[in-house]
């Protein structure tokens, strides 16, 4: 007799959606595993998801509810660790395909964790700071019974920061009855948060540029670089690119794009931002209504910094850049992957790319642990070499395999999990 083997619908959108794409990933990196694609099957299934219903009283004194997820995809390698969305668009499966990347990045980069992710649909400019912070308290309330500094470890993604790591903090505390200071990592330094941690994720996009640039014999000094995204990854990677002599060309947010051939004043547009919100009205630049053009622009470096499925089969062919550093978390749909690669454009995957925020959350927990805090260099100087060690081991294995460094990475990351869900064994 044959079972029938029903794959439930949230879990099949091949072709759609940022988990589409993630599912297209691995099973392109399954021919690789050997016999431990008699696994595989572990990555296309989250391990666990909690849907949760977020109400709040508005300062108008009425209530509003909101959608909350927390999905933890693995916990092979250790507890689940991921970043928590606040945005509109926000959906189960978006949440499910980042915790997903969550459990790769982790393990590419080698950091003793799974993957988690999780997130809010809201849009939280719509909300006051008190109503913000009875959102967050709540939701942390809701997923209080699947996180802990053991389980699962939330951290700053899209739209949240240090302020709602701090509340988050505090509201698992208060649940607890003590101080849980290693249930979530981006904290104000103030209350076990680690030096470096804020500009970690952009400061890695820098240094794995720099190794990519030297493999394709670019100088950074006088490189031109355009850069999507321009909050937490884009602007910090934006401002070490400028302090080594790169030219910022161009930068596109969600409202608008600015550029200048000759170099946007990073400083100067930062400041913009910080005032205005965004980059929009900047004087040192031209702005561009058209935002296709950011794609087609002039530049050596492209570093993609905001959301999912930017780069597209429609805009990857107007690509000029020789590298792209995926600052975001999955910005390059596998389709527009297999043109970049014809056209032999480098792109340095996400989960290799982007892996400098949660190297340094790792640093932060592990500090909360032991209540003893490293300095500033020690932090960068240990976040260099784990960036540049993974990178150089993608690299190598891409040449000897004749993959791109997305299948690479996605060699070395499934291969340690599976290799531990092996090891581990199913229960019972
Ligand atoms: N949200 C970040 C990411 O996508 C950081 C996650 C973390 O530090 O846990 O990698």
């Amino acid at each position: 007799m044959t079972i029938k083997h029903e794959v439930p619908s949230y879990l099949t959108q091949h072709g759609i959606g940022p988990w589409g794409d993630y599912l297209e990933q691995i099973d392109r990196v399954t021919p690789y595993l050997g016999n431990l694609a008699r696994w595989v099957e572990t990555m296309k299934r989250p391990k666990r998801m909690l849907i949760v219903d977020v109400p709040i009283e508005r300062d108008d004194g009425t209530i509003a509810h909101f959608e909350g997820y927390r999905v933890q995809h693995n916990t092979s390698r250790g507890p689940g660790k991921g970043g928590v969305r606040f945005h509109q668009d926000v959906t189960l499966s978006e949440v499910m395909a980042l915790s997903a990347w969550m459990t790769v990045k982790n393990a590419a980069v080698n950091v003793p964790y799974g993957g988690a992710k999780g997130g809010i649909r809201v849009d939280p400019k719509t909300l006051s700071q008190g109503e913000l912070q009875r959102m967050t308290r709540r939701y942390t309330s809701e997923i209080g019974i699947i996180i802990g500094p053991n389980k699962d470890i939330p951290a700053p993604d899209v739209n949240t920061n240090e302020q709602i790591m701090a509340w988050m903090m505090d509201t698992y505390s208060m649940n607890q009855g003590s101080t849980a200071s290693g249930v979530v990592t981006g904290k104000p330094i103030s209350l076990g948060g680690s030096l470096g941690r804020r500009e970690a994720t952009g400061r890695g996009v820098f240094v794995v540029g720099c190794e990519a640039a030297v493999k394709r014999g670019l100088n950074i000094h006088g490189a031109k670089v355009a850069v999507q995204g321009f909050g937490n990854v884009g602007g910090i990677a934006a401002r070490l690119f400028a302090e080594a002599g790169a030219k910022v060309v161009a930068v596109q947010d969600h409202i608008s794009t600015v550029m200048r051939s000759s170099g946007l004043d990073v400083a100067a547009l930062q400041a913009h931002v910080n005032e205005t919100g965004s980059v929009a009205g900047f004087r040192g630049g031209e702005e561009v209504s058209d935002r296709a053009q950011f794609w087609a622009v002039d530049c050596d470096i492209l570093v993609p910094a905001a959301l999912e499925q930017q780069i597209t089969v429609e805009n990857a062919p107007t690509i000029r850049a020789k590298i792209i550093l995926e600052g975001a978390n999955g910005p390059t749909s596998p389709a527009a992957d297999d043109i970049l690669h014809e056209k032999g454009v480098l792109v340095v995957p996400d989960v290799i790319a982007n892996a400098g925020g949660v190297t340094v959350s790792y640093f932060e927990w592990v500090q909360d642990f032991s209540s003893f805090f490293w300095t500033e260099d020690e932090i960068n100087l240990r976040l260099t070499r784990i960036m540049r060690e993974a990178f150089t081991a993608v690299w190598q294995l891409a040449e000897e395999k004749k993959v791109s460094l997305r299948t690479a990475a996605f060699i070395v990351a499934c291969t340690r999990v599976l290799q531990a869900r092996e090891m581990r064994g199913l229960y019972p």
